[in-house]
C-alpha cells in the first residue's frame, strides 16, 4: 500500500473560527483559529474537552453549520454546503424504525436520486462488507447497537462518498463492542480507502484508529497538538499495549489536564 505521506491534501483548514449568536444576542466562540490538513486516504482521530467544539467542527466539514471565519476546502473546492463527496455517521442509529436494514441503506439513493437498481447491488455488497448479510430484511430494533451503528456505516457509504465524517459513532456502545467495531471500521477503512475523520472521547480509540490524533484544547476549541500514530496497520487490540501506543496517551492526558486548567 501507497504510504499516507505521498498523498494530496483532501480536507484544507485555515485560520477557521466560529462563533454562535445565541438568542439573547450572547457570543459563545466555539472554534478558534483551527489550521490543519487532512490527506486522502488517512484516518484522523479527534480528541478534547467536552464543549470544546468537535462537533462544531464535524457539522463545518460536512457542509451543515456555516463558519464565521477563515477558510475551509475540501477537493480544492472551498465548502459552501452538503456535498455528494461525503458520508456521515451520528452518535446514535439514525436508522428509521420502520424500515428494513436495506431500506435504510438504501436511503441516500432515493434523497439524492441515484440508479436505484446500481444502488440496490451496492447496498448489499457494502451490508456485507459491514458483516450483516442475511440481516437485510431485518428491523433496526432486531438488531444490536454495534450491528444498527455497523448498517449506518454502509448507510453513509452508498452514495460512494470520499469522506467519511463519524461524530463519536461507537458512544452509546459497551467496551467490548466497541473494540469490536474499532476493529471492524480499522478493516472497513482498509478496504475502502475513504478518508476518515472520527470525533471520540475514548483516548485509546482515537491512538489506536488514527494516523494522527488531533487533540483540541477546551473552549474555544483550536488544535493543542496533532500527534502521529506510526502503528503498523493492521492494528491488533495487543498494541494498546506498546510502548509508543502508551506514550502517545500519556500526551494526550497531559494535554487534557493542561486545557483544564483554563476552564
Ligand atoms: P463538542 O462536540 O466538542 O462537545 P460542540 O461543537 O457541540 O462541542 O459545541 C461547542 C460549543 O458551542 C459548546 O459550548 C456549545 O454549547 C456551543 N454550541 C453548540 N451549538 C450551538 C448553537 N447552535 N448555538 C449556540 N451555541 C452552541
Ligand atoms: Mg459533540
Amino acid at each position: 500500500m501507497d504510504s499516507v505521506m505521498e498523498r494530496r491534501d483532501y480536507i484544507r483548514i485555515e485560520q477557521l473560527s466560529k462563533v454562535y449568536r445565541g438568542r439573547d444576542g450572547q457570543a459563545v466562540h466555539a472554534l478558534q483559529n483551527i489550521d490543519c490538513t487532512i490527506r486522502e486516504g488517512s484516518f484522523v482521530t479527534v480528541v478534547g474537552p467536552s464543549g470544546c467544539g468537535k462537533s462544531t467542527l464535524l457539522r463545518i466539514l460536512a457542509g451543515l453549520l456555516d463558519y464565521s471565519t477563515g477558510r475551509v476546502a475540501m477537493d480544492g473546492q472551498p465548502i459552501l454546503g452538503t456535498r455528494r463527496d461525503v458520508g456521515m455517521v451520528f452518535q446514535s442509529s439514525i436508522l428509521l424504525p420502520w424500515r428494513t436494514i436495506l431500506d435504510n441503506v438504501m436511503l441516500p439513493a432515493e434523497v439524492l436520486g441515484l440508479d436505484l437498481r446500481k444502488a440496490k447491488v451496492r447496498a448489499f455488497e457494502l451490508l456485507e462488507m459491514v458483516r450483516l448479510q442475511g440481516f437485510e430484511h431485518k428491523l433496526p430494533t432486531q438488531l444490536s447497537g454495534g450491528m444498527q451503528q455497523r448498517a449506518s456505516i454502509a448507510r453513509a457509504l452508498l452514495h460512494d462518498p470520499k469522506v467519511l465524517l463519524m461524530d463519536e459513532p461507537f458512544g452509546a456502545l459497551d467496551a467490548m463492542t466497541r473494540e469490536q467495531m474499532n476493529l471492524e471500521l480499522q478493516r472497513i477503512w482498509q478496504m475502502s480507502g475513504k478518508t476518515i475523520v472520527l470525533i471520540t472521547h475514548s483516548i485509546p480509540e482515537a491512538i489506536f484508529l488514527g494516523d494522527y490524533v488531533f487533540v483540541m484544547t477546551a473552549r474555544p476549541g483550536s488544535l493543542a497538538r496533532i500527534i502521529p500514530v506510526d502503528l503498523p496497520r493492521a492494528r491488533s487490540l495487543d498494541v494498546m499495549g506498546a510502548p509508543q501506543f502508551v506514550e502517545a496517551a500519556r500526551q494526550i492526558r497531559e494535554l487534557f489536564n493542561h486545557s483544564a486548567s483554563f476552564d
